[in-house]
């Protein structure tokens, strides 16, 4: 891929992931709705901030995508009854890259979407969250046609380590697959600290013992200390997406006729986290709904 590159979505990912690229030397093209994010990202990288979907792939072989979902990222890559999409701006043997966590099955299906204006598609969501973002030090798991995600895997190799999950759809399932771990381990450091507390155990303490013994997760090395026992839940990963991830990984075991009672434990969890916490909140905050009531 050579030229500039596009990228669409300016968010807590999606801002230091343009830094990499920019720090890697690749020329971008911004969207996101939001013009503060716009201006912002366009003045951290030297990118090109631009109006509409429809401009943003100007002169671009590749546009990558950070959106929160399948039907966000649907809208922006074929557009609305209201404004036209990044497909009315992409040339024939373009590439999309969606490095959302999306559903797999609809990733499949704009696939073929795009397939009929002679754009290819990979899916390349990640792992890692803002501080890897911000380090270039990212897992990105790739789905699509070999070729294409040799063609691509330069430029993302600025964002992190690239391991390929499958055909188009693949890196999109590996992402909520992994995410269901990784939220069913958070749910669980969370209430055994809960329970300690209540027993008289401190929290660092019960914290310093799991990551010195068999119970140790990325939860609990990289979030208890940092994010919870502090009450900061400032991660940079909204509890929503963490929510809609559980709901992807779900939906894939419901189609492929899987009984899976841990993740459904999880989604309904996570669901009741979602209902009962404010609309922002952190996914570090399903903390929240074990904590001993008077504190
Ligand atoms: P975010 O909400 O911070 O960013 C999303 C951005 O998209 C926002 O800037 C928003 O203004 C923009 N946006 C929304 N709709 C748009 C549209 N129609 N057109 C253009 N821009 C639009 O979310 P995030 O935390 O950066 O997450 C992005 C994706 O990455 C999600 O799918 C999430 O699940 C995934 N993810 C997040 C993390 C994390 O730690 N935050 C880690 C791994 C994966």
């Amino acid at each position: 891929v050579t030229g500039p590159i596009g990228f669409v979505g300016l968010g807590n990912m999606g801002a230091p992931m343009c830094e990499c690229l920019a720090r890697g030397g690749h020329a971008l093209r911004l969207f996101d709705l939001d013009g503060d994010k716009r201006r912002a990202v366009a003045e951290a990288t030297g990118g090109t901030p631009v109006d509409s979907l429809a401009e943003l792939p100007r002169g671009c072989q590749l546009v990558i995508t950070m959106l929160p979902d399948s039907p966000v990222v649907e809208a922006a890559v074929l557009g609305t009854a209201d404004s036209p999409g990044l497909v009315a701006g992409l040339e024939p043997g373009a590439v999309v890259v969606d490095m959302s966590s999306c559903a797999p099955l609809r990733t499949v299906a704009l696939g073929d979407r795009l397939a009929e204006h002679g754009i290819a598609m990979v899916d390349a969501p990640v792992s890692g969250g803002v501080p890897r973002a911000r380090s270039g030090k990212l897992a990105i798991m790739a789905g699509g046609d070999p070729d294409q995600v040799a063609r691509v895997r330069p430029v993302l190799q600025a964002m992190g380590t690239l391991l390929e999950a499958g055909p188009l759809g693949a890196g999109h399932a590996a992402k909520a697959l992994n995410n269901f771990v990784s939220a069913a381990g958070l749910a669980a450091a969370c209430e055994a600290v809960n329970i300690a507390r209540r027993f008289g155990i401190e929290g660092q303490r019960m914290t310093d013992i799991l990551n010195a013994s068999t119970g140790r997760n990325n939860s609990t090395e990289n979030k208890l200390a940092q994010y919870i026992l502090n009450h900061d839940y400032g991660s940079g990963f909204a509890l929503s997406l963490m929510a809609k991830d559980l709901t992807t990984a779900s939906d894939l075991a419901a189609e492929l006729g899987l009984d899976t009672p841990t993740l459904e434990t999880s989604v309904k969890l996570w669901a009741q986290a979602r209902a009962q916490l404010p609309a922002d909140a952190d996914h570090t905050e399903i903390a929240r709904l074990s904590e001993p009531k008077d504190g």
